[in-house]
């Protein structure tokens, strides 16, 4: 592991460190720093539009479809700067991250044209329509169907889980297309406009009252038969490619989130005493060390991506099980440090409302902490299971045997 970078990134760095002086609002990032929330709402609708002009949001893709073209260094390099300032670095989580990308890699240059220019400018919002009822781990269970009707594909079946449904303009989506088939080869990926008569999006309400996730019914839905990614009955190598995505992670900063909420559960600790309990102590201790593995791992990462070495697998699996984990056994900890405290609610009710915040009911005001403990719970869940992820890890990694094949009764 190499911990130099090369010295012309530094003037890179350089640029996008004015580029943040010059932009974001004065006296961001210094103690007592606040917004109120109307500014909140409009510096996040303003931003976007600068990280577009600045040419910041998939600054990696190629300049033909509105990247800079960013080396992987440079890419890394602009991560962390926005990163050390908390400054936010997309437009779209789902179009930047998942459905961009695979686009780019997979779709026709007429489809590039209709749906990237909308993915940088944030003026498209997609959803990711993958999981159904009988259809999670084992995706390619998948029962939602696809039918050709003149110019059209019309479709028909049920998603559930699907984040921000409720906003979204666009959701890629699988279907069963050659239902006879062997089961991953019959399916294709669909791009599918969400405001229509054929599709009803009812949100699944959480504990917290927060209703991030629905479920969606598909009664013949339609979209142009030209909306299928990577040609009609390829949509599991497609799919996998989008996984790929987002179980992949950013090298050197992905772990700084897991060090600033640390830090305030240490703050927590020291305010009420607890830090002096031996055995919180030591939980601090491992959660910590854990932060300083995903650090050091990170820039392990890096170094094997840039000189061609880096297992896409192992490092996608591994990293997804370990931090998810981490995460979970750290907000336990939180929890155990606030003691009763953590009971209180103590957020701020005029927060709770908004529905982007994943907070839904202004009777139900949690606190950061309280609603980074409830968000841990499923991290082990979204993007492949822990489970999932041990068996990628076994099998593809490790080269151990593939596990057995449940066979059906009959
Ligand atoms: C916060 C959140 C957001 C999500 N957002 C989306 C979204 O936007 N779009 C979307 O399509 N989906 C979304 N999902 C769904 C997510 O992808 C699925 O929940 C996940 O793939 C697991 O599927 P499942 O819930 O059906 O569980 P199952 O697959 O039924 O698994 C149940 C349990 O069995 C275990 N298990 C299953 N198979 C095996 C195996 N072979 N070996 C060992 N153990 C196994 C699992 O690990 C798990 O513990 C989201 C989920 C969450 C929690």
């Amino acid at each position: 592991m190499d911990l130099r970078y090369p010295a012309e990134t530094e003037e890179f760095r350089a640029e996008i460190r004015q580029w943040l002086i010059d932009n974001l609002p004065e006296g961001w990032g210094t103690p007592g720093f606040s917004m109120s929330k109307e500014r909140k709402k409009a510096f996040n609708r303003d931003w976007v539009k600068r990280l577009y002009d600045g040419g910041w949001i998939c600054a990696s893709w190629p300049q033909k479809y509105g990247g800079k073209g960013l080396s992987l260094i440079e890419s890394v390099v602009l991560n962390e700067e926005f990163a050390r300032v908390e400054a936010p670095l997309r437009a779209d989580f789902f179009g930047d991250t998942l459905v961009g990308p695979t686009i780019l890699q997979w779709a026709t240059e007429d489809q590039k044209q209709q749906f990237i220019p909308g993915i940088l400018r944030g003026t498209i919002s997609w959803c990711q329509g993958f999981s159904e009822p009988d259809a999670g781990s084992d995706l390619a269970s998948l029962k939602t169907r696809a039918e050709v009707d003149g110019d059209e594909w019309v479709i028909n079946g049920q998603k559930v889980w699907t984040t921000q449904a409720q906003f979204a303009d666009y959701i890629f989506l699988l279907a069963r297309t050659d239902p006879d088939a062997p089961k991953h080869a019959g399916i294709s990926y669909l791009l599918v406009p969400m405001k229509q008569d054929g599709i009803e999006v009812r949100p699944i309400e959480q504990v917290d009252g927060s209703a991030d996730f629905n479920e969606i019914f598909f009664t013949n839905a339609r979209c142009p038969k030209e909306n299928v990614v990577g040609g009609v009955n390829n949509g599991w190598k497609v799919a996998m490619t989008t996984l790929g995505f987002e179980r992949g992670s950013s090298a050197t900063t992905g772990y700084r989130r897991f060090r600033r909420e640390l830090d305030q559960i240490v703050a927590e600790a020291q305010r009420n005493g607890r830090v002096s309990d031996p055995l919180i102590r030591q939980r601090l201790a491992r959660a910590w060390t854990n932060v300083k593995i995903m650090e050091i791992n990170g820039y392990r990462a890096l170094t094997d991506s840039l000189n061609g070495t880096h297992h896409a697998d192992a490092l996608g699996a591994g990293n997804k099980m370990f931090w998810s984990e981490h995460h979970q056994e750290t907000m336990e900890l939180a929890l155990d440090i606030l003691g009763l405290d953590g009971q209180i609610l103590t957020g701020d009710p005029t927060d709770a409302v908004d529905a982007r915040l994943k907070r839904g009911r202004d009777d139900y005001p949690v606190s950061d902490l309280q609603a980074s403990f409830f968000f841990s719970r499923s991290e082990t869940i979204w993007g492949g299971t822990a489970e999932i992820q041990r068996n990628i890890v076994g099998e593809r990694v490790l080269g151990l045997p593939k596990e057995p094949k449940p066979v059906a009764p009959g």
